[in-house]
């Protein structure tokens, strides 16, 4: 990887190098932002801007908001689009960045690297038929969803601005345009092997395949086999993150091929939602009729879509290709145990539990069980069992969660953790506060419909400590009035 050494970071603290334009021209194509209007900086990360490099100070005066906007260039920009395809519901495309535009990589302080990459900033080759331009209400959604995840310690891109443009957008009605500045630890997907791929292109694919060994598992270069260790650890991550969003009840809903990162990171938040009443059925989005990414099949179409990205890397696994789909399905094979392991882990963390035995994994399905047929609230079943209430003494008495919990609490004796010792442990993986969807929904009308940002601030102050249990607001760990009909859209 070619990179400029420690040059003095520009104003405002951008210190921009570009790693990914080493790769074939086949992978991006260069392009800048279309300005807009009138840029107004609307919500600003500065705990982020920190820990990038940047000056939040001076970022949020002078020409940030034209930065965050698409008008301005920071020092040392090369913007371009980066080429990918996809699946999307199944079904295999040709893809790209048709309406975002990555501005280079940040080397924070420590050294990370981080993707600069502005979203909603105007038309690339890849637009196909769309504007290049996002609306304000799903960017406001992206920031609010993906700071959640990032406070409930679940890895995901980020977000570091959100500008208005000044100019309307047209989805169903005119909406305010915005731009969302987006930071990844990069924007490989899996989609984007398979651009490499589709193209017949093998030098391409392995191209590919150095660059993301070198940026996200720099240690698995040097093994015998380091294409089939990528795949390997590309697909132990995606297990660990799916996981992950299971435990707290994230339905990322739109799980196509091009929304899936090969750092193991969650990107790209469109319809997504959290769920309150349990039910793996649960589907918000609102193209999704026939619930393909319903809450509940998530594990089942990580493991699909890493099918997709084992065909796309067949040649690098083996010259012979009845041998290389030998050695990528022994691999594939291994997804749904290694999702069951790192689910369960996080399943016996949520009930106090630290050692194994093998009742567990029926225990947490009894309580699924009884959430299913009670309807009960995800989060609030978990967080109550985090506060040491017992059902029978609560308000609401439950005789067959009694039964469950004797249940636990036998299970906990063998344990051996004190009482306060699983207390506190169950408070650090089981969220007090998730992005409610009737708050959120309140929260982004305020902001777009008046202009009143006091909604969006507190939600966010509320979703960002997720595990502060000793905040009492009832106001954000109630969820809204049931909705069957709740649907949430991609914005696109
Ligand atoms: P997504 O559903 O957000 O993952 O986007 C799928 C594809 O559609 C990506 O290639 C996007 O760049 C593209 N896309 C989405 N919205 C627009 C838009 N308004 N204009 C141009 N391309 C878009
Ligand atoms: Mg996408």
């Amino acid at each position: 990887m070619s990179e400029r050494k420690e040059d003095a970071a520009g104003i405002g603290g951008w210190r921009l190098m570009h790693t990914y334009t080493d790769l074939p021209p086949l992978f991006y194509t260069d392009v800048a932002p279309t300005p807009v209007r009138e840029p107004r900086l609307v919500a600003f990360n500065r705990p982020l801007a920190a820990e990038l490099g940047l000056e939040p100070a001076a970022l949020e005066r002078g020409d940030g908001p034209a930065i965050f906007a698409g008008n301005a260039l920071p020092d040392g920009a090369r913007p371009i689009a980066q080429a990918y395809a996809g699946h999307q519901y199944g079904h295999f495309t040709a893809l790209g960045d048709g309406r975002a535009i990555l501005l280079g990589e940040q080397v924070a302080p420590g050294g990370a690297r981080f993707d600069i990459q502005l979203k909603g900033s105007g038309q690339t080759r890849f637009s196909r038929r769309g504007d290049g331009r996002a609306a304000l209400g799903p960017m406001l959604r992206e920031y609010l969803i993906s700071e959640a995840m990032y406070a409930l310690g679940i890895p995901t891109t980020r977000s570091l601005a959100v500008t208005t443009t000044g100019e309307a957008v047209y989805r169903e009605q005119p909406q305010q345009g915005a731009v969302l500045t987006r930071v990844a630890a990069s924007h490989i997907r899996v989609g984007t092997v398979q651009w490499a791929a589709a193209h017949e292109d093998r030098a391409a694919v392995r191209a590919l395949a150095d660059y993301t060994l070198a940026r996200h598992y720099p240690d698995l270069a040097r093994v015998p086999e380091p294409y089939l260790a990528l795949f390997e650890a590309i697909l132990a991550r995606q297990a660990s993150l799916v996981a992950r969003w299971q435990l707290v009840g994230f339905v990322h809903g739109v799980m196509n091929t091009d929304n899936m990162a090969l750092s193991g990171e969650t990107i790209d938040y469109g319809p997504c939602a959290f769920m309150d009443a349990y039910d793996p059925a649960t589907v918000f989005s609102s193209i999704d009729a026939h619930g393909r990414y319903a809450y509940g099949n998530q594990p089942g179409i990580a493991h699909w879509n890493l099918a997709r990205l084992a065909e796309a890397m067949l040649p690098l696994f083996d010259a012979d290709g009845d041998r290389a789909v030998a050695r990528a399905t022994a691999v594939l094979d291994r997804f749904p145990a290694l999702f069951e392991e790192r689910w369960l882990d996080g399943m016996r963390a949520k009930l106090g539990l630290v050692t194994e035995e093998p009742g567990d994994r029926q225990l947490a399905d009894d309580l699924l069980a009884w959430m299913l047929r009670r309807s009960a609230d995800f989060t609030n079943t978990f967080r109550a069992l985090a506060a040491g209430v017992r059902p029978a003494q609560s308000a609401s008495p439950d005789p067959e969660l009694d039964a469950w919990h004797d249940r636990l609490d036998l299970r906990r004796a063998r344990d051996g953790r004190s009482p306060a010792e699983a207390r506190a442990l169950m408070r650090r993986h089981n969220p007090a506060f998730i992005p409610r969807n009737h708050k959120v929904e309140a929260a982004l009308a305020a902001a777009g419909d008046r202009d009143d940002w006091s909604e969006l601030t507190r939600l966010l102050d509320v979703v960002t400590a997720p595990y502060d249990h000793d905040r009492d607001l009832p106001e954000f760990s109630a969820p809204g009035e049931p909705d069957p009909r709740y649907r949430t859209f991609c914005g696109t």
